[in-house]
């Protein structure tokens, strides 16, 4: 038997795909135009009273409750609506990557 496929060992796929706050769409003009129709391709969704409702991306960013991107909470700095402006005002989450963008006198504690 001359066999001459060479086994190719399995690439190693160590990275993993994290969820990283990207800044990237604040910097390029916003285009205000509401889609109630498309979901965006990615899902995003805000938590209101105990439900979660999808949302567009520029609700989602400013959202100072609950949030999942793609099914998953999702936590971090959040923007005055329409903004780059870093909201630093009350935050309903607790966890402390949410708690770090607020302003000391609005801090859960
Ligand atoms: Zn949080």
């Amino acid at each position: 038997m001359d066999d001459t496929t060479k086994p190719t060992p399995p690439a190693p796929r160590n990275s993993i795909w994290e969820l990283t706050w990207d800044a990237s769409p604040h910097l390029s003009s916003t285009t205000d135009s509401p889609s109630d129709t498309a979901l965006p391709s990615p899902l995003y969704e805000v938590g209101l009273h105990g439900a979660y409702a999808p949302t567009s991306l520029s609700v989602f960013e400013a959202w100072t409750g609950d949030r999942r991107l793609n099914g998953s909470p999702h936590h971090g700095p959040i923007f005055n609506l329409g903004t780059t402006v870093s909201y630093t005002g009350p935050r309903s989450c607790p966890c402390s990557t949410c708690q770090a963008t607020v302003d000391p006198q609005h801090r859960k504690d």
